[in-house]
């Protein structure tokens, strides 16, 4: 995919995640990484709904803008970079869904999704009887630390971690690809939420 493509793919997808209201407040950043390596990255403390596809930033690896630019990519940039490095895809989707949100604060180290169809929303899931265990990690405001969590908690079925308190990155093949995970993670997480709710037969 051409570059024009992939930053109207991530300016598109963008406002569809906030008319799902997961980037509510300014929340939230998307980025995707080009065939030649450099990392199309959301702007910081813009409403993502209004990103047209030149306000994303280019980074190198080392999360440097090239060429140089003004503009302030996400301060979760090292996060996405991390992942990248760890090999997780081609374009990440962070968001604040409040489902996955809430159900963080009450878990350990993972929500247990299990016999739900919706879980074949996740790519390499064929059947809903297939476990997929989404990591829970601790939230941190030092990008180092967080970045950290996340590749120590990666799971090979699971193409998403859920930050406690904070918010779910999600990730896959393309743009598309990442907001669907993101969708899925919060759908299945008000499943659980509601089964939790229920009372008992
Ligand atoms: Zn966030």
């Amino acid at each position: 995919m051409s570059d024009p493509d992939i930053l109207a793919e991530l300016a598109s997808e963008a406002k569809r995640l906030v008319a799902l209201g997961f980037l509510a407040c300014t929340a939230g950043n998307l980025s995707a990484r080009r065939p030649d390596g450099l990392v199309a990255m959301s702007p910081s403390g813009i409403d993502k709904g209004s990103l047209r596809p030149q306000d994303f930033i280019l980074l190198g690896a080392d999360g440097q803008p090239i060429p140089p630019d003004a503009r302030k990519p996400s301060d979760e940039t090292r996060l996405h970079l991390a992942l990248y490095a760890a090999g997780v895809g081609a374009a990440v989707c962070h968001g604040h869904p409040p489902y996955a949100v809430a159900l963080s604060m009450g878990e350990s180290s993972v929500v247990r999704f299990h016999g739900i169809e919706m879980q074949k929303a996740f790519a390499g899931v064929s059947s809903h009887e297939q476990e997929c265990l989404l990591p829970v990690i601790d939230n941190s405001q030092d990008m180092g630390d967080l970045s950290r969590r996340a590749r120590a908690a990666l799971r090979p079925e699971m193409p998403a971690i859920l930050v406690r308190g904070h918010g779910v990155y999600a990730w896959g093949r393309s743009v598309s690809e990442a907001g669907r995970h993101l969708e899925a993670v919060e759908w299945l997480c008000r499943i659980v939420h509601l089964c939790r709710s229920m009372p008992p037969a």
